[in-house]
């Protein structure tokens, strides 16, 4: 039977966050854009918690924030950890960034089924054809370029998309990532597996810091602790990878014997019973999540979100990258559309935006793991910055070589350990500067130049969404580069901007 063909501008292949997000800022200025999503929303997904740029920035600029608002989701003012030298917890506050100030200054820890499903449904709302129950089989490729795509619809029947372009946002499960070319790399730091599952009536912490995340470091890795409403909570380990077929024995088991060997998190549940039913009934077992692919384009391809590359779950930087990622495509995808900016130089300006702002991410997660030191501790002696990972350093300096903000430091792998090591020394010092305060005050965010860094753009795309004309001029990336235009919607050549 001949295939059905349609014909669009982009295709998107995907709707989680960041492909709901790329075909909201799309299909807003015009273009014909379909989403084809395999599941029926709502759906699970882990990722609950979020920074604020994400929802005052990005979800600005989609059309989304308005309908976030309202959904009532838990106000996270910043994290709380117990990590690092210090025995006592200590709290950072998203608001004592001055750029931050006010009611931006919160981001929201979320239920993902329902914030996913608020953002699809965005998507909709700004013009895009969303299809559920939709799976993407392949691609249509014709010499260097792809021109559309192959999927089989709810009544399984199979059709066919003829797209100017395709943009992978599939998540890190489905295949179609390798069409772009090159190869999918895994991390060794970060290669470590999460156990999860989700509680009744744990304990909050006091106000205002009652809806912040915890993370709590002990001898065999750190839990998470979400408060996802009054009552319910989200708690998972992060443990060694060796680890993985004894957990997958009996998750259950396991999971309960990391939280007793856990004072803090065991003392949060101890009036606290496990969810048994329903799309939180289950104990899930996520590994080999830390990765990055080596190209992010193809021509008439891109990857977006975890579809491209992920880092580590410990500062809730996967749905900033998976949508600030899609903002970067949607402005690259919409000024060549519109004949704005020549494809090329377009697509470079993603790739060499999104990986700056992952190896951002990867750098200031290193150091953060650099900083908690348990000598005894099989996975935090792998945390450290030794001998051992400098080829995996290697291949980090050779992903932003060029593009990172701190390309002087990271000509070799010698320079570069150095380097982190004195990040974290830098942030461990800020962190006890603060938290030693009798009164109690949080550590201010960016109190240290590594948070600041790793921060910068995100805060960056959240002035912009706010101030739009009134936001100061961009400087570009690298010599030649573009900037955003001022209602971040678009490139332009950096001297008429
Ligand atoms: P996804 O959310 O995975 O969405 C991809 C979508 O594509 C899915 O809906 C899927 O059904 C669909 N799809 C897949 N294949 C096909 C196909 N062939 N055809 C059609 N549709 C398809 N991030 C945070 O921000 N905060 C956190 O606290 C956090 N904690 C985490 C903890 C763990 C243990 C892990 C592993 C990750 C965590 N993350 C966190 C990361 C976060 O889960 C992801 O970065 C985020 O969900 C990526 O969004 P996405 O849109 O790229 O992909």
């Amino acid at each position: 039977v001949a295939a059905v063909t349609e014909e669009f501008d982009v295709a998107v292949v995907g709707g989680g966050p960041a492909g709901s997000t790329l075909a909201a800022l799309v299909a807003k200025q015009g273009h014909r854009v379909v989403v084809l999503e395999k599941e029926n929303f709502p759906r699970y997904q882990i990722g609950e918690s979020l920074l604020p740029s994400t929802i005052h920035g990005v979800c600005r600029l989609s059309g989304a924030a308005d309908d976030l608002a309202k959904a009532g989701f838990p106000l996270k003012r910043g994290g709380t950890f117990r990590w690092g030298a210090r025995p006592e917890p200590w709290t950072f506050a998203f608001s004592v960034s001055p750029r931050m100030a006010g009611p931006t200054s919160v981001a929201y820890q979320v239920e993902r089924s329902k914030f996913d499903d608020i953002l699809l449904k965005n998507a909709r709302k700004q013009g895009a054809d969303v299809r559920e129950g939709c799976s993407v089989r392949g691609v249509i490729e014709e010499g260097e370029r792809i021109h559309g795509l192959t999927y089989s619809d709810a009544d399984g029947n199979e059709r066919e998309i003829r797209a100017r372009y395709v943009v992978d946002a599939s998540g890190n499960k489905s295949r179609l990532y390798n069409k772009v070319g090159g190869t999918r790399e895994y991390s060794d730091f970060f290669r470590s597996l999460a156990l999860f599952g989700y509680f009744e009536n744990g304990k909050r912490m006091p106000e205002p810091n009652r809806f912040n995340i915890l993370c709590v470091a002990f001898e065999s890795g750190w839990f998470w602790y979400i408060p996802l409403s009054d009552t319910l909570t989200s708690v998972g380990a992060v443990v060694r990878r060796e680890m993985a077929e004894k957990i997958q024995g009996d998750p259950e088991r396991a999971l309960r014997a990391l939280i007793d060997e856990c004072p803090m998190i065991a003392d949060y549940l101890s009036d606290a019973t496990r969810v048994t039913e329903g799309q939180y009934g289950e104990i899930r077992v996520r590994k080999d999540y830390s990765y990055h692919h080596t190209t992010f384009t193809r021509p008439g391809m891109m990857l977006v979100g975890d579809a491209a590359c992920f880092v580590d779950p410990v500062f809730s930087s996967g749905v900033h990258l998976a949508t600030y990622s899609s903002l970067l495509a949607a402005r690259s995808l919409n000024s060549v559309l519109e004949g704005k900016v020549d494809e090329d130089a377009a697509m470079k300006e993603f790739e060499a935006r999104y990986r700056r702002e992952y190896g951002v991410f990867y750098e200031f997660l290193v150091s953060f793991y650099e900083m908690h030191r348990d000598e005894n501790s099989y996975f935090w002696q792998a945390k450290k910055v030794t001998a051992n990972n400098e080829p995996e350093l290697q291949a980090f300096v050779e992903l932003i070589g060029g593009v990172s903000s701190g390309e002087q430091g990271l000509m070799n792998t010698d320079a570069l350990s150095e380097r982190l090591a004195d990040n974290s020394e830098e942030f461990a010092t800020a962190v006890e500067k603060f938290a030693a305060n009798e009164d109690g005050s949080s550590v201010p965010l960016f109190s240290s130049s590594v948070v600041r860094n790793a921060m910068q753009e995100a805060g960056q795309v959240q002035m912009r969404a706010l101030l739009g004309e009134d936001a100061e001029p961009e400087t570009p990336l690298f010599p030649g580069g573009l900037v955003s235009s001022p209602d971040g919607l678009y490139w332009l050549p950096a001297t008429t901007a």
